[in-house]
């Protein structure tokens, strides 16, 4: 029965290379099956012409090949690409290819869905389906990959985690898509040019640094006052900022990269002096630099963007006490691609 067959693309190198050698036929033959699957994207046993046609036959009879397929792709008129992916179980996550200047990045998702409750958030309204396969993570850097050398002749630069769901509750899925974009027999894409961001899970953020990733960390702040934050971002009330400031604190002593904090502020939320004044002393604890991004309209005016005052305010105080902020601007906010509107809307 074809729902008994296994994934085969949830087996490691090893594992193919042993089936081989339990099959009678030789290690090396797992190699050559798993470079089809991971560089060279095959989705049928047929494609892999190098290897006989009766062992694919016999691949056939055990496993399957599960793989994505964009079901819809739109494009912004700033050049924005969302691809809305199809899983082999006919759930959708979307994720998106911003083009710049100098670079191509891909903002992928992590689950589908997700199980924290940001109240300005659009895809914390879907709640949590499932955890995304390390497979389906990779697919998802790979299709727009695809894309950028098609649109934009040449190949994506950058990855961010920023798509839909908490990367940290995925942790372990995360880790195995990120070794294969990295890996020569993957993507060979470096770590340096990957971001994941959480929402701040503190135990998570200690595991990462103690287990010596290479890529960047950035965290969705948003406010560095207990209350405030605990309003907007709901589970803060389980990881006060204390812990958070702790992880973060780890994190840097193991890995001496300087961390991202991610920032919206909105009108009458977080746009006062104290705020201000609360985020420059929790940037003090740790090497870092400040993301100020605009606040992308979810709903009916819960939210709203703060004044340009209020922003200009944050860069002053933040500047002249030598912190590095930048102000980003949204991309593709006419095809709800911009961060925090993916929702599977279409
Ligand atoms: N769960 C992870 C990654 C997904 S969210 C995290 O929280 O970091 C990616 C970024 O988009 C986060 O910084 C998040 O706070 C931000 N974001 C969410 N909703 C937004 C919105 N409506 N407008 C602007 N940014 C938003």
């Amino acid at each position: 029965m074809a729902d008994k067959k296994k994934d085969i693309r949830a087996l490691t190198k090893e594992q193919l290379r042993e089936f081989f050698v339990k099959e009678g036929d030789k290690a090396f033959r797992g190699n050559q099956v798993y470079e089809w699957l991971w560089s060279k994207g095959a989705h049928v046993f047929e494609d892999m012409t190098n290897i006989s046609k009766e062992t694919r036959q016999m691949l056939q009879d055990n496993f399957v090949i599960n793989h994505i397929s964009v079901d819809t792709m739109q494009r912004s008129s700033d050049g924005t690409v969302k691809n809305a992916v199809r899983l082999h179980d006919g759930l959708i996550v979307e994720s998106v290819l911003i083009p710049t200047e100098t670079r191509t990045t891909a903002c992928v998702s992590s689950q589908v869905g997700c199980s924290l409750d940001c109240k300005f958030c659009a895809t914390a309204r879907l709640k949590r389906m499932r955890n995304l396969n390390p497979d389906e993570i990779y697919d998802q850097v790979v299709a727009i990959d695809k894309e950028s050398k098609l649109y934009f002749n040449r190949p994506l630069s950058n990855i961010v985690f920023m798509g839909m769901g908490e990367p940290l509750m995925n942790y372990n899925n995360v880790i195995k898509a990120i070794d294969k974009i990295t890996s020569p027999e993957g993507l060979g894409m470096s770590p340096k040019r990957i971001v994941v961001s959480t929402s701040g899970v503190p135990k998570m953020i200690k595991k990462m640094a103690d287990d010596d990733v290479k890529f960047n960390l950035a965290v969705s702040l948003h406010s560095a006052i207990d209350e405030v934050r605990t309003t907007i971002m709901p589970f803060n009330k389980t990881f006060p900022l204390k812990d958070l400031k702790e992880a973060l604190e780890h994190w840097y002593e193991k890995t001496q990269r300087k961390i991202t904090y991610e920032y919206v502020v909105w009108n009458g939320i977080n746009d006062s002096i104290k705020d201000i004044e609360a985020l420059v002393r929790f940037c003090k604890y740790v090497p870092c630099k400040v993301n100020i991004i605009e606040y992308n309209p979810i709903d009916d005016g819960e939210f709203q963007q703060a004044s340009n005052q209020a922003i200009d305010d944050y860069i002053r105080i933040l500047e002249r006490n030598n912190i590095v902020v930048n102000v980003r601007r949204s991309r593709g906010k006419d095809i709800d691609a911009a961060c925090g509107q993916l929702a599977n809307k279409s």
